[in-house]
């Protein structure tokens, strides 16, 4: 079996961190007896820089033609005042691809709970997954704006819920088998129509998933209160994006964590969730851990689980050995972490 991949380093740290984590994949491919090939193409402001537009039709073509879509990071200051914008690459790929389902993992390693901005005893033991509608809700719905008067239209419909909360339930599944749904369902429409359409597919389809619903202010307050009590959280677009960047926080680095986006068919989307980071690009600085988390996503999206599992192994045994980069306390450089990581990719085989 041999995949197709193609990879999008983009812009600022992207080129750094996807290095690494190509070649973590290509080696734990290998360990596992299957083979992925690479293709690489620019996107967002390399792309602007070389073609004029952060997405062109070929890469496109690319995207769609293969069985995953690797990407480091786009934007930066360097386009600020550019025609087109890095960013509108990502939305115009995510759209192309419909990909509505965005996951994002959030877990506090033992050897890590002291770098978290939260008390070591709070976070130990965190393990949770935001599932994020990604392509619906108030971000996509209709604007209006007068002088004195602006409104947004929020809207989702029972097809909308019911595709992204089978993707969360089927996560609980594979994971401990409890999900939260939040809502603000005591004062919005769509969230009463979310927690109905939640509620009702999981009597019918997942009676063994433990469901439970939180309103959506309560679960920014529990994320910090106790995090460590969440399993999977599925939710609307704008809530998830709060409270996924809320749950980023928990590990202690940005540089940590790596998502998802996946729609009805092949190819998802699966990189950092961090930015650019133009302040340490080109020094061989970054974390790559976020990208090589992603990498181990986009394995398990392939099911490919056995070489997902080798690389999160290496991944614990570094944590555990304190073999971190510099955002971590640590001493590695990016390519460093890399060649190490790989080193316990084959010890551990
Ligand atoms: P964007 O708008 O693209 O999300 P941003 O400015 O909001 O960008 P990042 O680019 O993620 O956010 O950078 C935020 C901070 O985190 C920066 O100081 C950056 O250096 C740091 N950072 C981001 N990713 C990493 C990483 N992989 N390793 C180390 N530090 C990182
Ligand atoms: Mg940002």
């Amino acid at each position: 079996m041999t995949y197709r991949i193609v990879l999008l380093p983009g812009d600022g740290i992207g080129p750094e961190i996807t290095r690494v984590a190509r070649a973590v994949i290509e080696r734990a491919a290998a360990l596992s007896g299957f083979s992925v090939r690479f293709e690489e193409h620019a996107f967002g402001g390399a792309s602007i820089d070389r073609y004029g537009e952060p997405l062109t039709d070929e890469t496109l073509a690319a995207c769609q033609a293969a069985d995953a879509v690797f990407l480091g990071a786009v934007g930066g200051p360097k386009w600020d005042k550019a025609p087109s914008r890095p960013e509108a690459g990502l939305l115009a790929l995510r759209k192309a691809l419909g990909v509505y389902a965005n996951l994002r993992p959030a877990s506090v390693h033992p050897a890590l709970a002291d770098k978290s901005p939260l008390r070591a005893d709070l976070v130990a033991g965190t393990d949770l997954l935001i599932v994020r509608e990604l392509t619906g809700g108030i971000y996509f719905g209709r604007r209006e704006r007068t002088d004195s008067q602006a409104s947004d239209t929020c809207t989702y419909s029972r097809a909308e819920i019911a595709r992204v909360a089978r993707v969360a339930f089927e996560q609980a599944r594979l994971r401990r088998g409890r999900l939260t749904s939040v809502d603000k369902a005591n004062v919005l429409e769509t969230s009463r129509l979310w927690r109905e359409t939640v509620s009702e597919m999981g009597a019918r389809d997942y009676p063994d998933i433990a469901l439970d619903h939180m309103y959506v202010d309560a679960a920014a307050m529990h994320l910090l209160r106790a995090p460590a009590s969440f399993d999977v959280i599925v939710t609307e677009n704008m809530f998830g994006d709060i409270l996924s960047d809320e749950a980023s926080m928990l590990p202690g680095s940005i540089g940590l964590l790596g998502s998802a986006s996946l729609g009805e068919a092949r190819p998802g989307i699966f990189e950092p969730i961090h930015g650019s980071a133009p302040d340490i690009a080109g020094q061989d600085k970054a974390n790559p851990f976020g990208a090589i988390e992603a990498a181990a996503q986009l394995l398990d999206a392939l099911n490919e689980t056995d070489a997902a599992a080798r690389i999160r192994k290496a991944v614990n045994a570094m944590h555990e050995a304190g073999e971190w980069t510099g955002d971590l306390g640590g001493d590695l450089t990016c390519s460093g972490a890399g060649v190490k990581l790989v080193e316990r990719l084959e010890a551990e085989a």
